[in-house]
């Protein structure tokens, strides 16, 4: 029913230069720069009532210009994705289940009350934007152009209600590792005076909103010279939710992977339903359910439990060496690798990158 947006393009009177690009490519960290273009879709509300998405474009990168009313800036009317684009040996990008990014955003949207994009729109926007960066795609090791859409009310307005302008872009970042420099195990700190979500709120949607409110308890991780938050559900026997922006999930001394149930207060996390269909594969059982932080102390303490680690598109899969809380630690600084969750990474990983057979038809060619 929907018909496809066609594109228009006009591309930046000053890119970086070769030199400049290889430059930042050479030690991209992870958000800090930003390629020449941006894709953008608008969305509006007509008279009479009927909303509709146009103005399909690629533009040069740049700055924003907003009303200083707009609803995004007062009522945090925003959502947004996350994906990595990868080169492959021959040269040709991919990405990892963009149509599970495009749906995700859709119940985000319904959740924000902002307007669902057709998901053709949302994956032609990702190939148009990556066809003309394609030179910014990096090949190093855990290298990827990391890849931003997200959905702002831009409508002039200080009334609370749904805007009836909105604008979607799509910016890409060349980034290495998340957590910076060599894959090690991270120390995560145990946030006991805030939650991250709560039953009926915003926790399964992918918004800003979710995001500023880590940022308090993230700033007490890093005092404890932690490198994320943990954040448990008080109302539901401290069961474990997940990190401020990434998954969980517990591996068994008999194989058994365990990782939160999507409850409601969750994000539905991308990687995180490909490591339970990679688990399965493997003939591992995997358990979705509520495990509280006292079975992971215990489980810990009696060696029920062997490894946990963190995954989203940013950190793929790290491990985590430590859980620090104001009691005491499970698990040990620096903790170690493990195996199982070293083991999935690297066919994730070796999947996005093309080193190992798609046999889900998980990869979609954007350049
Ligand atoms: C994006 C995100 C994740 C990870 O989702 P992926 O689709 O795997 O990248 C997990 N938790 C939160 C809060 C997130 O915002």
């Amino acid at each position: 029913m929907t018909q496809t947006l066609e594109f228009t393009q006009q591309l930046s009177d000053h890119p970086k230069s070769a030199e400049e690009r290889a430059a930042i490519l050479a030690d991209p960290g992870f958000g800090n720069y930003f390629t020449d273009h941006t894709a953008v879709v608008d969305y509006k509300v007509d008279a009479e009532g009927n909303g509709g998405w146009s103005g399909a474009r690629i533009e040069p990168y740049g700055p924003i210009a907003l009303d200083p009313s707009a609803a995004v800036l007062h009522y945090g009317q925003e959502i947004f994705e996350g994906m990595k684009a990868y080169k492959h040996a021959d040269g040709s990008v991919w990405t990892f289940r963009p149509e599970a990014n495009a749906k995700r955003m859709n119940r985000s949207a319904r959740r924000l009350a902002l307007p669902e994009i057709p998901e053709e729109t949302f994956l032609e926007s990702l190939r148009q934007l990556v066809e003309v960066d394609k030179d910014w795609v990096p090949n190093g090791d855990g290298e990827a152009l990391y890849l931003r859409p997200f959905m702002i009310a831009t409508e002039a307005f200080l009334g609370v209600r749904p805007a009836r302008e909105v604008s979607f872009r799509v910016i890409a970042s060349p980034v290495g590792n998340y957590f910076g420099g060599e894959l090690k195990p991270v120390s995560i700190w145990l946030s006991e005076q805030y939650a991250r979500a709560g039953r009926g709120g915003t926790g399964e949607a992918k918004c800003g909103g979710n995001y500023a409110a880590s940022l308090a308890p993230q700033m007490e991780a890093e005092a404890h010279g932690c490198k994320q938050v943990l954040f448990l559900d008080p109302f539901n026997d401290n069961a474990v939710e997940e990190l401020g922006g990434m998954n969980i999930f517990f591996v068994f001394k008999d194989g058994t992977l365990v990782t939160p149930e999507l409850n409601g207060n969750i994000l539905h996390g991308v990687t995180r339903s490909s490591i339970i269909q990679l688990a399965k594969d493997r003939g591992l059982e995997v358990q979705e359910r509520k495990i509280t932080i006292d079975e992971w102390r215990d489980g810990v303490a009696s060696g029920d439990i062997t490894e946990a680690f963190a995954c989203g598109t940013a950190a793929v899969i790290t491990p985590i060496g430590e859980l620090k809380t104001k009691d005491g630690s499970i698990g040990s600084p620096g903790g170690n690798a493990g195996e199982v969750s070293m083991s999935i990474r690297k066919q994730l990983l070796g999947i996005q990158t093309g080193a190992v057979e798609d046999t889900h038809g998980w990869l979609t060619r954007l350049a």
